[in-house]
């Protein structure tokens, strides 16, 4: 699992910092998440193969999370995309993107599929044989989504060495990374246990941008190995978080300690703050595992 961060900072691009954005690698598929303005020209910088992309999560309308999708969704055209490509969004994004692509006569020449979302409770929206995602409902101005990428159980890991010892037919390979038991070439069963061992443990990331503090998520996000939750603030602004409907450092702390996740990751910064390691150092003091997102910043979960 490996997530490339874009764009970490709210509210406006400038110079240095980008809007929300950011690309989840996992189980070899590529899935973008927020698509801040400027974010097909970050996804170039950060040389990452967008034509892979073929979901894209919206959490919610406010610019800074969705204003670079026309744009990114008419590079595709030029560029002679031919694969689907679907945008999971809030109510309202496909009369958005149409628009704007009717009133300047380019439409798609790919198909472009747009699942609306308005449920107020968590639902899946996307599943595979490898993983599944759900909506993580969040507490902003606007309806908002957080989103949780869940890796299914993969297959037991064959133990080479034993099944050679035991004298397995390599056909069988596959249905010992199944769990099935089989016969040796001598025709004795083999219990599976011996010739394989556990898969690795699946992995999850929980996305929850904006947000108020939201203590209602705990239970769905309970024992992710990873949460990027927002902190626009420090504590020294709390006043502000509570009418804006963010959270501090220190309210994403509490909910990563109560959810007990693996690792925190914080990000939309307040681009008041000159120092983002003072998010960190706020955080840490109620939750240890905490890791700052940054623009550029690459993190990969073994
Ligand atoms: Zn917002």
């Amino acid at each position: 699992m490996k997530l490339n961060i874009l764009g970490c900072y709210a509210a406006t691009p400038r110079s240095f910092t980008n809007p929300s954005a950011q690309v989840l690698e996992m189980k070899n598929e590529l899935f973008l998440i927020d698509c801040g303005e400027g974010t097909q020209v970050q996804l170039r910088r950060n040389k990452i193969r967008f034509s892979k992309i073929k979901h894209i999560f919206i959490s919610h309308l406010h610019g800074d999370h969705c204003y670079g999708l026309v744009g990114l969704i008419s590079t595709f055209r030029l560029l002679n995309r031919e694969n689907e490509l679907h945008v999971y969004g809030p109510k309202g994004i496909k009369e958005i993107i149409t628009l704007q692509l009717k009133l300047s006569n380019s439409w798609t020449n790919y198909p472009l599929y747009f699942h609306e979302l308005e449920s107020k409770e968590a639902q899946i929206i996307y599943e595979d044989e490898k993983l599944s995602v759900e909506t993580i409902p969040l507490v902003h101005r606007v309806y908002t989504n957080g989103f949780l990428f869940k890796e299914k159980p993969g297959d037991r890991k064959l133990l080479i060495d034993k099944a050679i010892e035991y004298n397995i037919d390599v056909a069988l390979y596959r249905s010992l990374k199944k769990g099935k038991d089989v016969r040796s070439e001598s025709g004795e069963l083999v219990p599976n246990h011996l010739v394989t061992a556990n898969p690795e443990p699946p992995k999850s990331y929980a996305y929850c941008s904006d947000t108020a503090f939201n203590p209602k998520m705990i239970p769905q996000i309970s024992g992710t190995t990873v949460l990027y939750h927002e902190s626009t603030f420090l504590e020294d602004k709390a006043e502000l978080a509570f009418p804006t409907k963010h959270s501090t450092a220190k309210e994403a702390a509490q909910i990563a300690k109560e959810a007990g996740v693996g690792k925190l990751i914080l990000g939309h910064y307040s681009t008041r703050y000159t120092d983002i390691n003072l998010f960190k150092e706020e955080a840490t003091s109620i939750f240890k595992k905490v890791d700052l997102a940054d623009d550029g910043k690459v993190f990969i979960f073994e």
